[in-house]
């Protein structure tokens, strides 16, 4: 079931359990602010999470209650990955759910990074 987005943060959220070191992960990237691990369903040849090591529960929680260092430094964690990845020349797409109308799954910020083919455009359009 997608989640509101909305506080109160659950601490027992997957991504929350990865953080703590209770469930592995594929990490690709780690410092003081964020941590990056593969996707486990992959929707690209590349398809890494980056997510804050903090309790937000969705980008509009960070947006507006993150102190401005983390949010800088998460920032610039999430391109340091894709260039990590290689993605700098070809480019990628960054996804960041937030509620039910974009099926946020997991109730911990994150911002999928997509790359290593063309992605076409940016949503599937609606049916008319
Ligand atoms: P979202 O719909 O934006 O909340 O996306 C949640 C993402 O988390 C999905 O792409 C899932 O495939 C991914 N995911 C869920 N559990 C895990 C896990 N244990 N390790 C890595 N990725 C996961």
């Amino acid at each position: 079931m997608p989640v509101s987005g909305k506080p109160p943060y659950d601490d027992q959220n997957i991504f929350a359990k990865i953080l703590r070191g209770e469930i592995p992960c594929q990490k690709v990237f780690e410092d003081d602010y964020a941590l990056a691990f593969n996707d486990i369903n992959p929707q690209g040849p590349i398809h890494v999470l980056v997510i804050p090591k903090a309790p937000y529960v969705s980008y509009a929680d960070f947006a507006a209650t993150a102190p401005e260092t983390l949010i800088a430094n998460f920032s610039r964690a999430v391109a340091a990955v894709a260039k990590q990845l290689g993605l700098e020349e070809t480019g990628y797409r960054l996804i960041a759910n937030m509620g039910p109308d974009s099926h946020q799954m997991v109730p911990h910020y994150h911002v999928h990074i997509i790359g290593g083919r063309p992605l076409g455009h940016m949503i599937v359009p609606l049916k008319t």
